[in-house]
């Protein structure tokens, strides 16, 4: 099976690299499926879940937002935040879940980032989302 390397990168330090069979990543117009040989690519992505397949197996991070870009020998994600599902601190990302849903609650108190408060929100949900998913399956 044909494969192309992934590289997952923040300004602060490169966060994954992989040689992978495809990549799921999330689209501010929705979830983007990419295989090897795909046609080069730049796109903005939204927070959300990011998997990555290869060798039969699926790895899921979570990120907050960036620039995906499709080489024609690898796929560069430069990410604001992302985490591999056992670097969440899931207990952390319910507690800023829970500050922003509180926010959230009154669109019209005064001085409310609404912008600010909804992308905290899926930050939080995109952890959550990906530290349980490995939870279940180290349970199976
Ligand atoms: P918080 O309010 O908890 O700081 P946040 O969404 O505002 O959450 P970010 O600004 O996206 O946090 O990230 C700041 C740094 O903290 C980044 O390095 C990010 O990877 C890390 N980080 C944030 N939340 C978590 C988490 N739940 N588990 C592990 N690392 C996290």
């Amino acid at each position: 099976m044909s494969s192309i390397k992934v590289e997952i990168v923040t300004a602060e330090r490169v966060v994954y690299t992989q040689e992978a069979e495809a990549v799921i990543a999330p689209g501010v117009g929705g979830q983007l499926g990419i295989l090897p040989h795909h046609a080069p690519l730049m796109t903005i992505l939204q927070a959300g879940e990011l998997v990555v397949r290869h060798g039969g197996q699926e790895d899921a991070l979570a990120i907050s937002g960036g620039f995906l870009e499709v080489r024609p020998d690898r796929i560069i994600i430069l990410a604001d935040q992302a985490e591999r599902a056992e670097e969440i601190d899931v207990a952390r990302a319910e507690a800023a879940k829970q500050r922003a849903e509180e926010r959230l609650k009154d669109r019209h108190m005064a001085g409310l980032d609404e912008t600010r408060a909804e992308a905290a929100l899926r930050r939080a949900v995109a952890r959550i989302t990906v530290a349980e998913k490995i939870k279940r399956r180290r349970n199976l």
